[in-house]
């Protein structure tokens, strides 16, 4: 980065380090920004802080939010005797996209992965199981990668002797996809279509 000057340097590595932008996107907002006034840039820096700042863990769903509750889990009209659990709260922004599912869901923060050392601890599974009590299914919406898999596996023994539907979403979806990326069509069809575990 020798050729620019050292400022822009940092702000570019910096972007870089952002997940999915890459150096040639990172120049490019880098000179976006410089050539912004001074005001819409602090606004920004300042939005930024604050949701880093205000955004916390749903205490019953684990999903990203500001407050206590997430509107979600706060909504009396929603179905709460079913839940999906995703991976990530992106997962489930995109099934809340599809405005088709009226339950609740409850977000891990990832998946099982003895690859990475990920075990059943490391993502949001206790909190899900003090959540079985007056529920009627639980819908495991997992990424249909192998992580996912076996997450859905772990799940489902976990859950099944108490009784409890398990039920997992059909794989129309590519192996090894990212259930964010695929269209709420597709979405729609894997939850419809979905199997008992
Ligand atoms: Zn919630």
């Amino acid at each position: 980065m020798e050729y620019y000057s050292a400022k822009i340097g940092a702000l570019i590595d910096e972007l870089a380090r952002l997940p999915g932008i890459g150096t040639k996107s990172a120049q490019r907002m880098a000179f976006h920004i410089v050539g912004l006034p001074e005001t819409q840039v602090k606004h920004l820096a300042d939005v930024l802080v604050d949701a880093r700042k205000n955004v916390k863990y749903c205490k019953c769903c684990c999903t990203l939010t500001d407050a206590d509750i997430c509107p979600i889990c706060d909504n009396p009209k929603r179905d709460h005797k079913t839940i999906m659990v995703v991976e990530t709260t992106r997962d489930l922004a995109a099934y809340e996209k599809t405005g088709k599912y009226d339950g609740v869901y409850h977000v891990l923060h990832g998946a099982i992965s003895p690859m990475l050392g990920i075990g059943p601890n490391d993502i949001r599974l206790k909190e899900l199981m003090v959540r079985l009590a007056d529920v009627d299914e639980v819908i495991v919406a997992t990424n249909p990668s192998l992580e996912g898999e076996a997450t859905a596996m772990y799940i489902s023994k976990l859950i099944k002797p108490s009784g409890i539907k398990v039920t997992r979403i059909a794989s129309g979806v590519p192996v090894g996809g990212d259930l964010e990326c695929i269209d709420e069509v597709t979405l729609l069809r894997a939850l419809e279509g979905r199997t008992e575990l």
